[in-house]
C-alpha cells in the first residue's frame, strides 16, 4: 500500500491517535470520514462484489423468451424467500429491513420492465440490469429519500443476476474469525442481523454521515469510517487498525500494540456504558443533553437514555406516507405521545420540514430543479399559512392535554428560516397559541444577522447537517462530498460561534441539533463555543455526557479556539483533539 489522504486532507496537519502513539500520516494509512468512534483491529474481509455480466449475450430465440422471463420470475421468487427467511430469523429493525428489501425484489414495476425486455429478445440478466437502471436513474432525479433506495435497488439487482448467472449471492460473507468489513458501499439488506461480535468495524469507500452504514454502526456500536475512498489497495486478510474517531485505517500495527489500542477503546467504551449524568464538564459546567426523536416510540426509548428531554421532533417524519394533511385532532394525538414519553420535560418539536430529502405528498412543492434550495420547511408554512397554523394549534391541543399525562414544556421552531420577517411572522403565530417560538439556524444568513434575529424569538437550535450543507455549497446527500459537508469545516465552526455569541450577549438559550452534537469531541468544542444545548440520538448520549465529564469548561474553550483558528476539516478536528483527550 502506498501513502494515500483524501482530497480533503491535503495540507492537513501531522496528527496521533487518540491514544496518541501510531502517526496517522504514515505511509501505511489511509483516511475517510470517522462517523463512529472506537478503535478496532483485525484483518479484513471485503463485500463480495457484485456478479459479472459478459458485454452482450446472445439474443435469446422467440421460442425461448417465455422460459427465459420464468427464470427470472424463479430468481426473484428464490432471493425473495431467502431474504424472508433471514427476516424470520432476525429481530427488530433488521427483520422490518430484511422484509421490506425482499417486498422490493417481489415489486411488479421492475419485474414487469424486466419481462418486457426479454420479450423484445434480450437475455434474462441484462434485462434485469437494464429494467433496474431505468428505475435507479427515475429515483436518482426525484433525488432525497428516493434517491436513497437506489442502494436497496442496486443490492436487488445484483441478488437477482447473480442467481440467474449461477455464481455466489453477493453481500456480506460470514467470517471465521472476527474481522472489519470493507465494502464499496453497504445496503440495508448486507447490514441488517450483522453480527458485531464478528464484524468488528464497518469501512466504506462510499457513503456520508448521515448514510445507512453509518446509522447501523451506530446502533451496533462498532467503528464506522465512511468515504474512503483509498481502501481499494488493502487486501481481504490483511491486519488493519481502524480508528472511527479520526477516521483513519492502519496498516502494519503491530499484534501487541493493535491489543493495546483496543483494550483502551474498550476502557472508555466502559465508561460511556456506566456513564448517568447529570450532563457537566469536570469543572461543574452543567450542559442540557437532550433527544432526537422522530415519534412516540422514538420518544418512549429515548426516555430510557440519560436525555433529559426532546431538542428535536422531526414532525415531517410522521407524515412521509401521508397522502393527505392529518387532520389536527390526529397531529395532536401523534404529538401528544411524545410529551407523554417525557412528562414535565422540554420538548421541542419543530414544524414541518417538508420538501427536498423528506417529501410529503401533501406539502410538497412540484418539479423543483433545485429542491435543496428551494420552497422547503418553513418556506411551505409561509406560503400555506392553514398547514402551518393547523400544525401549531395541534402542538397546543397536544400540550394542553395535562389530563393525559402530556404534562410538558412545549417549544416549537421552525426549520429553513433565511430572513427576519419570517423568523418574526412565525413568532407571532406560535405566541398568539402560547408557545415558546425559536428558529433553526441552517441557512447562513441567520448565523450572519443573528443578533438580528434574536429580539423575535426565544431560542436558537442549529441545524448542522443543512448549515454544513448551505455554507459549504455541498449536497449533504453526496458520498462525494463529505469532507466538505464535514461540521469540523472551520467556516462552519466560525457561525455557530457568530450565533453563541449573540445568543449569550442576548441571554436566550442557543442549541445544537444536527449530527455534530452526537460527536463526543465537536460537542466538548460546541460548549466551548458558548452552545447551551446539544441534542442528539438517543444512542449517543451517553458517549457525549462521559466525554464532557473528562474536560473542563477551560479545556472547551481553548479547543473552540483552537478550531476556529484551523484552515480545513482534518486539522480542526485533531487540534482540538490535542486539546480535549489526555496525553500519555
Ligand atoms: C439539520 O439540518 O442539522 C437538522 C437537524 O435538520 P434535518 O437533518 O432534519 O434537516
Ligand atoms: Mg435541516
Amino acid at each position: 500500500m502506498t501513502a494515500q489522504t483524501t482530497p480533503g486532507d491535503a495540507g492537513a496537519e501531522a496528527s496521533e491517535t487518540p491514544t496518541g502513539s501510531i502517526t496517522t500520516r504514515t505511509p501505511d494509512s489511509v483516511t475517510g470520514t470517522g462517523v463512529v468512534p472506537g478503535i478496532a483491529f483485525a484483518p479484513v474481509v471485503w463485500k463480495q462484489g457484485r456478479p459479472e455480466l459478459t458485454p452482450r449475450m446472445p439474443e435469446v430465440p422467440e421460442e425461448n423468451r417465455e422460459a427465459e422471463a420464468g427464470r427470472i420470475e424463479q430468481a426473484v421468487e428464490t432471493v425473495a424467500t431467502r431474504l424472508e427467511h433471514r427476516a424470520s430469523q432476525a429481530t427488530g429493525v433488521a427483520s422490518e429491513v430484511l422484509s421490506a428489501t425482499a417486498s422490493l425484489c417481489r415489486d411488479r414495476g421492475w419485474r414487469r420492465a424486466a419481462v418486457k425486455n426479454v420479450k423484445r429478445g434480450t437475455a434474462a440478466p441484462q434485462a434485469v440490469s437494464a429494467a433496474i437502471a431505468q428505475f435507479i436513474t427515475q429515483f436518482e432525479k426525484l433525488g432525497g429519500l428516493m434517491a436513497e433506495r437506489t442502494t436497496d435497488l442496486r443490492d436487488i439487482r445484483d441478488r437477482v443476476v447473480a442467481e440467474l448467472l449461477g455464481q455466489p449471492e453477493p453481500g456480506v460473507p460470514t467470517p471465521d474469525t472476527p474481522s472489519v468489513l470493507f465494502a464499496d458501499d453497504l445496503a440495508p439488506a448486507d447490514t441488517a442481523g450483522l453480527d458485531p461480535t464478528l464484524i468488528t468495524a464497518l469501512v466504506t469507500q462510499l457513503g456520508g454521515p448521515t448514510s445507512h452504514t453509518a446509522i447501523i454502526a451506530r446502533q451496533l456500536g462498532i467503528p464506522c469510517i465512511v468515504a474512503a475512498s483509498r481502501i481499494a489497495s488493502i487486501d481481504d486478510g490483511v491486519e488493519v487498525l481502524v480508528d472511527g474517531t479520526t477516521g483513519t485505517i492502519t496498516v502494519g500495527v503491530s499484534q501487541e500494540e493493535g491489543r493495546r489500542l483496543v483494550e483502551e477503546d474498550a476502557a472508555r467504551r466502559e465508561a460511556v456504558r456506566s456513564w448517568r449524568g447529570p450532563a457537566r464538564t469536570r469543572d461543574g459546567r452543567d450542559v442540557e443533553l437532550l433527544a432526537n426523536v422522530q415519534d412516540g416510540a422514538g420518544a418512549r426509548k429515548a426516555a430510557e437514555s440519560q436525555a433529559t428531554g426532546v431538542g428535536l421532533f422531526r414532525t415531517e417524519l410522521c407524515f412521509l406516507n401521508s397522502e393527505s394533511e392529518p387532520s389536527v385532532s390526529e397531529q395532536a394525538r401523534i404529538y401528544g405521545e411524545v410529551f407523554a414519553a417525557f412528562p414535565g420535560k422540554k420538548v421541542v418539536v419543530r414544524t414541518l420540514d417538508a420538501g427536498s430529502d423528506k417529501p410529503l405528498a401533501f406539502a410538497n412543492m412540484e418539479d423543483e430543479e433545485n429542491p435543496a434550495l428551494g420552497v422547503r420547511g418553513v418556506r411551505i408554512g409561509l406560503r400555506d399559512v392553514d398547514l402551518l397554523t393547523n400544525q401549531l394549534d395541534a402542538v397546543a391541543e397536544a400540550a394542553g392535554k395535562r389530563e393525559q399525562g402530556a404534562d410538558v414544556q412545549p417549544w416549537v421552531m421552525a426549520p429553513m428560516i433565511a430572513t427576519v420577517p419570517e423568523a418574526k411572522r412565525f413568532a407571532d403565530l406560535a405566541r398568539e397559541r402560547g408557545i415558546k417560538p425559536g428558529i433553526m439556524v441552517e441557512v447562513p444568513s441567520v448565523a450572519l444577522l443573528a443578533p438580528r434575529f434574536l429580539p423575535h424569538v426565544d431560542f436558537f437550535s442549529i441545524g448542522t447537517n443543512d448549515l454544513s450543507q448551505y455554507t459549504m455549497a455541498a449536497d449533504r446527500m453526496s458520498p462525494h462530498l463529505a469532507t466538505l459537508t464535514d461540521p469540523w469545516q472551520p467556516a462552519v465552526l466560525t457561525l455557530i460561534a457568530m450565533t453563541a455569541d449573540a445568543g449569550r450577549e442576548a441571554g436566550k438559550p442557543v442549541g445544537v441539533c444536527g449530527e455534530a452534537a452526537a460527536d463526543p469531541l465537536l460537542a466538548c468544542v460546541l460548549v466551548g463555543l458558548g452552545v447551551t444545548s446539544l441534542s442528539m440520538a438517543a444512542s449517543a448520549v451517553s458517549g457525549v455526557g462521559a466525554q464532557l465529564a473528562t474536560v473542563t469548561f477551560e479545556q472547551c474553550e481553548q479547543a473552540a479556539q483552537a478550531v476556529l483558528d484551523a484552515t480545513d476539516s482534518a486539522s480542526a478536528r485533531e487540534r482540538a483533539r490535542k486539546v480535549l483527550t489526555p496525553q500519555e
